[in-house]
């Protein structure tokens, strides 16, 4: 089966020319529909930049990325911002929701470039926050809110167009260790239960051990790679998922299915 992601030979150089830096050393790696990664690595290996362009916001220097089986290096500008409307999701450590607007607002805002109705824009919206457990948050501006709920907000927001692909740069380096928790309550959830596939870069390893799959890096090379238990799970299989501390809630499953 063709992988979600593979990459080959990826390499990054930032300032070719004067001094360059290589940052990313040809990295390969294939990622399976459904799996749930943890990338994590000292400061500075790479990991930011290496999901920046999993998440198409930059390009490599050389090497191939093949998304669903398609090369996505050498489109164009208006291609890759498609790319990334339909294929992916991001979030990022801070929540860069817009203060005026409210909370399902600001979810609503990556349907605003599809060809919705208004209520149609809002019922996907909500069902998203009731996926993150806050449908009752859904009128609130991002000051009423706390931390953990603005990231939730924000993980609405980057599922709201129910892309196979989230990608996350750090999603619980802003928080407390009981949000961060409830954060990786609800991304297993959505691995478990949704068949999203998941890519989480973090330093902590108590969030990585969240992951089915963890990768190190240092200093652009993949040094390692390990899966849960040894060997490799089925997308979607729950056996050995457990339940998430705290309650981040059983989603409503038809959520990030393919229906309008
Ligand atoms: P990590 O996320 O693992 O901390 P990054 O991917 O952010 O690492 O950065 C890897 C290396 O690339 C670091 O040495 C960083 O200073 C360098 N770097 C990142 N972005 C740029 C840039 N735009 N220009 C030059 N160097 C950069
Ligand atoms: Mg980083």
């Amino acid at each position: 089966m063709t992988p979600l992601i593979r990459l080959v030979k990826l390499v990054k150089v930032y300032r070719p020319g004067l001094h360059p830096v290589t940052v990313l050393k040809g990295i390969d790696l294939e990622v399976a529909a459904g799996e749930f990664v943890a990338i994590m690595g000292p400061s500075g290996s790479g990991k930011s930049t290496l999901l920046y362009i999993l998440g198409c916001l930059d390009r490599p220097t050389s090497g191939e990325y093949y998304l669903e089986g398609r090369e996505v290096t050498h489109l164009s500008a208006d291609e890759l911002a498609a790319v990334r409307n339909t294929k992916l999701g991001i979030v990022f450590q801070s929540f860069f929701l817009l203060p005026r607007l409210t909370a399902v607002e600001n979810v609503e805002l990556p349907l605003l470039y599809a060809d919705l109705p208004a209520p149609v824009r809002r019922r996907r919206a909500l069902e998203v926050l009731e996926l993150v457990g806050l449908a009752d948050r859904a009128g609130h501006l991002p000051a009423e809110l706390s931390g953990g709920e603005m990231q939730r907000v924000a993980i609405a927001r980057a599922l709201v167009n129910r892309p196979p692909l989230l990608l996350a740069d750090e999603p619980t380096g802003n928080l407390d260790r009981a949000n961060s928790h409830l954060i990786m309550g609800i991304f297993r959830e959505l691995h478990a239960h949704q068949g999203l596939t998941l890519i989480m870069v973090t330093h902590d390893p108590e969030m990585a051990a969240y992951a089915r799959r963890r990768l190190t890096l240092r200093d652009g090379e993949v040094v390692a790679d390990e899966r849960e238990g040894g060997n490799e799970s089925l997308p979607g299989e729950e056996a050995r998922a457990e339940p998430p501390p705290g309650p981040p809630r059983g989603g409503n499953p038809a959520a990030c299915g393919t229906d309008g």
